[in-house]
C-alpha cells in the first residue's frame, strides 16, 4: 500500500493534520495499551496474528464501555431522566465520532447496526426490495466475502435479478477489463471489498465506482478490513453505501456501521420494524422515523457505540496513517521472510496489499489446520480454512490457507517468531513421510468403478482393497481398550499422537476412492471417508477415511479404532457422546474439530443405519 504523504488531512478528526506517516510508532507504550497482549499461551508469549478476524481492544475502549455501564446506563432517545440524556448524548456522540471517522456529509447517513454483515443484509434486502427487477444484475468480485455474496445471492432470489462476478489473476488482483466488461445497463449495483481479508489485496475502488456510475450503477464498499487500516472518506470515494465492523477496529463486537448516502436511505423502506423507527403507530396506518432512526429499530448497542466511539478516538490518536506505514513495514519483512522459506507459498501477492499474508505449505503438503495447531503450540494465533471466502478458494484450488494478519501493536519481533516457528514447522514435516491424500476430482465416483461409498452400504465389495479391521469384540469393547491406553499418557498432545500413528498403520484409503461423493462436508480439513458391508457377512460395516491434516487422522484413527468391523446395530447402540466425555475429548477439542469429528460420526452412523436396515 502506498503510504500517505508528509501531511495527509485525516476526515478524523475534522481538519486535524496528523504528523508525518514517517514517525515510528511508540510501540511499546501501545502495547501496554492492550492488556490481553500480556499473557502466556501454551506457557510462550502471545503472538496475536489474527487481527483480520478481530482485533483487540485497548483500555480506552474497555474503560468507556465499564465507565457507561457504572455511570451513565439507560435506555436512550424516550425519556427526560438525567441517565438516559446521558446515554443518548453519548450514543450520538458516537455517530458524530463515526461520521468524522468516515468523511460522511451528514450524521443521518450513519446507521448503527451489528456489523458488516448486518449493513450488507440491510442494504440488499431493503434496496433490493424496492429497486432490483428481474433481469437487473448485480456484480461482486471472487474475492468477496461470505457476507457480500449470500445476501446478493439472497435479493436475487427474491427479485429474479442476476449476479455477476468479477474474475481475479493469480496474484489475487481483479481483472478490471473483465469489470468493464460486465458493466452494462441492466447493472444495478457493485458490492466489492476494499480490502480482501482472504489476501489482502486493495482493491482500485475509486475507479470501480466511478466505472459504475458511469452506467447508472451504485456501489456498496465493504470496508470491513480496509476501516483499520486504510484512510476512508465517503465522500470523495464517493460509494453509495459503505459498511464496516466495530470489532475488526480495536472496538466492541456486536457493533458496526452502515453508510448511506442520505438519498438513498430516504428512498428505502425500513428493514426491521419495531420501538424507535417509526413516528406514528396506528392499526390503519404507521408512519416512520427519520433518518437514521428508520433503520434503528428496537434498542441499539449502546455500550457498544460507545466501545466504538473510544476506539475510533484511539485508532485517530495513534493516526490510521501511521499505524498503516507500521503495519506495512511489518507485511514487507513479513513477506521477505516467507519467500525464504523452501516449500511455503504465499496466496495472494498483489501489487497493492496490506496487512494480510495468507500462505501454504506445499512441500511437503500439509494442511492449514495443521500449521495453525502447531503455531498455538507455539504461543502464535493465526486463523486456517476458508476465511469465509469459499469461491475465491476455489479460484486457487485449494481448500483453506494459513493467515497471519497485522494490526499496530504487532512488532517485528512477532513477526520472526511466526517465521521462525513455521520454519521449524516445515522442516518436521519435511522429515516424515507419508503419502499424503491427492486433491479430490470434483466429478461424482465413475459408476464403472463401483467405488462410491459415500451414500451407499451396498456398494459391491472391493476385495482388492483392505479396510480397517475389528480390533476388539464390540465397539464398547474397542473403546475400554483405547481407554486404558490413555490413562498411561500426561496429556492430549501425546494421546493425539498415539491417536495419528495408530491412524497411519491402518489400510490407507485408495486416492481414487477420494472422490466428491466420500467427501465428508463440515470439517475444516479435507476429509474422505467410505464404507462397505464386509464381505462374507450381512451386518459388519468396515471403513476407511483419509483427511489432510494430521489431526484429523488422529480422530479418524479412533472412529476406525471403535467402529470398523463392527456390527451396524453394535455401532448404532454405542453411546459415542458418553465415551468420549468418560475420555474427556469433548473438553480438549475445538469447537472446529468437535464439528468435524460430528460430521464425519453422522456418516458412518448413517452408513450403519442403511447396513442396519
Ligand atoms: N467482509 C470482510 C472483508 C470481512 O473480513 C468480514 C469479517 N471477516 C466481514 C465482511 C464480515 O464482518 P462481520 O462478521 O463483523 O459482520
Amino acid at each position: 500500500m502506498s503510504i500517505p504523504p508528509m501531511t495527509t488531512v485525516l476526515p478524523y478528526p475534522a481538519g486535524r493534520v496528523i504528523p508525518a506517516a514517517s514517525s515510528a510508532l511508540d510501540i511499546r507504550r501501545i502495547r501496554d495499551d492492550f492488556p490481553i497482549l500480556r499473557q502466556k499461551i501454551h506457557g510462550k508469549p502471545l503472538v496475536y496474528l489474527d487481527n483480520a478476524a478481530t482485533t483487540q481492544k485497548p483500555n480506552a475502549v474497555l474503560d468507556a464501555i465499564r465507565k457507561y455501564y457504572t455511570a451513565d446506563n439507560a435506555n436512550i432517545h424516550r425519556a427526560v431522566h438525567q441517565l438516559s440524556e446521558r446515554a443518548t448524548r453519548d450514543y450520538e456522540a458516537g455517530r458524530l465520532t463515526v461520521q468524522r471517522f468516515l468523511g460522511a456529509a451528514h450524521s443521518r447517513e450513519i446507521v448503527f447496526v451489528r456489523g458488516a454483515t448486518e449493513g450488507v443484509n440491510l442494504v440488499a434486502a431493503s434496496w433490493g426490495r424496492t429497486f432490483l427487477r428481474p433481469g437487473d444484475e448485480i456484480i461482486v468480485s471472487t474475492m468477496e466475502h461470505h457476507s457480500n455474496i449470500v445476501p446478493w445471492q439472497l435479493a436475487c432470489e427474491a427479485s429474479g435479478a442476476r449476479l455477476r462476478v468479477i474474475p481475479i489473476n493469480d496474484r489475487g488482483e481483479l481483472l478490471l477489463d473483465e469489470y468493464e466488461k460486465l458493466l452494462n445497463d441492466r447493472t444495478r449495483l457493485v458490492a466489492v471489498t476494499h480490502l480482501s481479508n482472504a489476501l489482502g489485496t486493495i482493491n482500485p475502488v475509486s475507479r470501480i465506482i466511478e466505472s459504475a456510475h458511469a452506467r447508472g450503477a451504485k456501489v456498496l464498499l465493504d470496508a470491513a478490513q480496509s476501516a483499520s487500516h486504510l484512510t476512508i472518506d465517503v465522500q470523495e470515494l464517493d460509494c453509495d453505501f459503505l459498511v464496516c465492523s466495530g470489532h475488526k477496529l480495536y472496538g466492541p463486537t456486536g457493533i458496526g456501521v452502515l453508510y448511506g448516502k442520505a438519498e438513498l436511505l430516504e428512498a428505502m423502506p425500513p428493514w426491521q420494524g419495531g420501538g424507535d423507527m417509526i413516528h406514528t403507530v396506528s392499526f390503519n396506518r404507521t408512519t416512520y422515523a427519520d433518518l437514521p432512526n428508520k433503520f434503528e429499530a428496537g434498542t441499539p448497542d449502546i455500550a457498544g457505540v460507545v466501545g466504538l466511539a473510544a476506539a475510533l478516538d484511539y485508532l485517530s490518536s495513534v493516526g490510521i496513517d501511521r499505524a498503516a506505514a507500521h503495519e506495512d513495514m511489518l507485511l514487507a519483512h513479513a513477506t521477505r521472510r516467507f519467500e525464504q522459506i523452501a516449500g511455503v507459498r504465499l496466496v495472494g501477492t498483489a501489487e497493492q496489499k496490506a496487512a494480510v499474508l495468507s500462505f501454504v505449505v506445499a512441500e511437503p503438503v500439509m494442511s492449514a489446520l495443521d500449521v495453525g495447531t502447531k503455531l498455538d503450540l507455539e504461543g502464535i494465533a493465526v486463523r486456517t480454512g476458508h476465511h469465509c471466502c469459499q469461491p475465491l478458494m476455489d479460484r486457487f484450488g485449494l481448500p483453506g490457507t494459513a493467515r497471519a494478519s497485522f494490526a499496530l501493536y504487532n512488532t517485528l519481533a512477532e513477526v520472526d517468531a511466526l517465521a521462525d516457528s513455521l520454519t521449524e514447522i516445515v522442516h518436521q514435516a519435511t522429515r516424515r513421510t507419508r503419502s499424503l491424500p491427492v486433491e479430490a476430482t470434483k466429478e461424482p465416483c465413475p459408476a464403472e468403478m463401483q467405488l462410491c461409498g459415500g451414500t451407499q452400504a451396498t456398494c459391491p465389495p472391493h476385495l482388492e482393497i483392505e479396510y480397517a479391521p475389528a480390533v476388539a469384540a464390540s465397539p464398547r469393547a474397542a473403546g475400554e481398550e483405547l481407554a486404558e491406553v490413555f490413562e498411561f499418557f500426561d496429556d492430549w498432545n501425546d494421546r493425539y499422537q498415539y491417536l495419528i500413528e495408530m491412524g497411519d498403520k491402518l489400510p490407507k484409503m485408495p486416492d481414487a476412492m477420494k472422490t466428491e461423493c466420500t467427501r465428508v462436508h463440515g470439517c475444516q480439513s479435507t476429509v474422505y471417508l467410505t464404507a462397505r458391508q464386509k464381505p462374507g457377512t450381512a451386518d459388519v460395516l468396515e471403513f476407511l477415511a483419509d483427511s489432510d491434516a494430521d489431526l484429523v487422522r488422529g480422530l479418524i484413527g479412533l472412529l476406525e479404532h471403535l467402529y470398523s468391523g463392527q456390527k451396524a446395530a453394535d455401532i448404532l447402540a454405542f453411546d459415542i457422546e458418553g465415551y468420549f466425555a468418560k475420555l474427556g475429548l469433548d473438553q480438549h477439542l475445538s469447537m472446529n474439530r468437535r464439528n468435524g469429528l460430528e460430521a464425519m460420526l453422522k456418516r458412518v452412523r448413517q452408513h450403519a443405519a442403511e447396513l442396519a436396515g
